[in-house]
């Protein structure tokens, strides 16, 4: 039986999917997808409209994984709605729908604000290209030469190069040019100066190729037509329903415990984080000694700090930009960029335009950060640095929206300990893996037969654009495997 619920909230009646239930759900499945992660929810339907019984199982009672969104007050906050590559268009028309493609829309107004420089851009080549030889003073050939090399790395390619030497290449001893190029995709997916190269050009050439885009109409519709489509396409969806354990037998996956229920199924795509899903899920005892040494150096990313700051009703303010990449830091170092005692900060600014109807404001600011600045404060600690957060962040935010303080009815922050809390992600893992991550992630389904890995891995695989790509990728992988067994 699938339950249905209404949500009154502004704008109108919600019809929303409710779940199915632990007892309702069928006692064997092709595939249990663990995890409505992007890459979780795009590889179930996938596999769904290729015809194989799916049961998506998520442990929050909400959909999302990190792309997800909360409610307080009149407000909705988008949590990693910041912007994506124009890729998420074509992901979205040829693995979702059309109608969610049409969603699609650029994120204009793009600013960085930092003691090296000011400026405003589009996040397209071009644009980036005006930028380093008027602002900066580079020679057009070396942009030219610069984004040549970046458009012909590929995974295969050596991998000791790394970021650092990469600048260094092209632009030796400039902070700034490295700060300005680097600085977002830090922000995107944790990346450090020492990560390989082919991983920053990967990325940045999906980025900063033709722009940022973002949702129309929000996180929540775009997870709300997700829902709807994996329905339609008779995936079953149990939520607040967390997979305990893969059962494996004769080096194959038989099935799973999930809130202490066993169900049968020939294939686990797990889009839980990838070491929970080795030692926790599966068992060290079913991977060969040699991979689980692998699997031991796999070093987990950074995470984050959110701060969320929502306008009283009939607030308003002027245009600031979309998306500003802010820093009172003299120089760019990405180190301290994770500092606690933090000076850089991207605001998303969400006017009421993002969610046509609404006339709600909305600044989300973000920070990275480690879990080890926060897991051992005890509760009055806690509460105390996540005021700070917030009193920071205000402070800092009132040089572009002067009066923020007084202007809104609502602030809360997250912490490394929340994202944890909400996806499980050890260390509260923003991104994932890091880059040897991805490797062992693929390899998988060598060591247990129907053992399969989709989600931020590796940082090419992380983000919104890299998480669902790899989930069709794996998705694909895992309709061959049910095919050939
Ligand atoms: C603050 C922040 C801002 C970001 N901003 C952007 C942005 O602007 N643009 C962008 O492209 N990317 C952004 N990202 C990154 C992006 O959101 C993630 O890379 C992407 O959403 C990760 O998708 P995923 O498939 O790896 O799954 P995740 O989102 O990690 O989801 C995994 C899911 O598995 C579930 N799960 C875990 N264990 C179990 C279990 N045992 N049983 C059942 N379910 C389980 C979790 O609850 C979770 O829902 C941001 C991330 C953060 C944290």
């Amino acid at each position: 039986m699938r339950c249905y619920i209404l949500f009154l909230f502004p704008g109108g009646v919600k019809v929303k999917v409710l779940y199915r239930k632990i007892e309702d759900i069928k006692d064997s499945y092709d595939v249990v997808v663990t995890g409505g992660g992007l890459g979780g929810l795009t590889a179930a339907n996938v596999l769904a409209k290729n015809g194989s019984s799916v049961l998506l199982a998520e442990q929050h009672f909400q959909l999302g994984g990190l792309a997800t969104y909360f409610r307080r007050k009149q407000h909705i906050f988008d949590v990693a709605l910041h912007g994506f590559p124009i890729g998420m268009k074509k992901t979205l028309r040829k693995y979702w729908s059309q109608e969610m493609a049409g969603h699609i829309i650029q994120v204009r107004r793009i600013r960085f604000d930092n003691p090296q420089f000011s400026l405003e851009t589009t996040f397209t080549e071009e644009d980036f290209t005006e930028k380093l030889v008027k602002n900066f003073g580079l020679a057009l050939e070396t942009v030219r030469a610069f984004y040549s090399e970046l458009k012909e790395m590929n995974y295969y390619d050596d991998r000791r190069m790394t970021n650092k030497a990469l600048f260094e290449k092209y632009f030796p001893g400039r902070n700034d040019v490295v700060r300005l190029l680097m600085e977002p995709i830090t922000y995107a997916n944790g990346s450090t100066l020492d990560e390989p190269a082919i991983t920053y050009g990967i990325v940045f050439s999906n980025f900063m190729s033709k722009g940022v885009y973002t949702f129309s109409g929000g996180t929540d519709l775009m997870l709300d037509m997700m829902e709807k489509e994996l329905v339609r396409n008779g995936a079953d969806i149990i939520t607040g329903a967390k997979v305990d354990k893969v059962r494996i037998s004769g080096g194959k996956v038989s099935g799973i415990l999930l809130n202490g229920r066993e169900v049968k199924c020939r294939a686990v795509l797990s889009n839980a984080n990838l070491l929970n899903t080795v030692h926790e899920m599966a068992g060290d005892e079913h991977f060969s000694t040699d991979f689980i040494e692998k699997v031991n150096a796999v070093r987990l990313n950074n995470s984050s700090c959110q701060v969320y700051l929502g306008l009283k009703p009939g607030e308003r303010f002027e245009n600031i930009g979309d998306l500003l990449f802010t820093s009172t830091c003299p120089s760019f170092e990405p180190e301290k960029i994770l500092s606690k005692e933090i000076s850089s900060r991207t605001y998303s600014v969400y006017y009421p335009e993002i969610r046509p109807g609404s006339s709600d404001y909305t600044v989300v600011a973000s920070m990275n950060s480690r879990y080890e600045d926060w897991e051992n404060l005890n509760a009055e600690e806690y509460k105390r640095a996540k005021q700070k957060l917030i009193d920071d962040t205000l402070n800092a935010l009132d040089k572009y929206i002067p009066g923020v303080a007084s202007k809104i009815d609502y602030a809360e922050a997250a912490t490394p300990k929340t994202f944890k809390r909400y996806t499980l992600h050890g260390k509260g893992s923003s991104f994932g893996t890091k880059f040897e991550g991805l490797d062992i992630s693929m390899k998988l389904p060598e060591q247990v037969g129907g053992l399969f890995h989709a989600g931020s891995v590796g940082i090419i695989m992380s983000g919104w654009l890299g998480a669902a790509n790899y989930g069709v990728i794996v998705a694909n992988n895992l309709d061959k495997y049910l095919f050939n067994s």
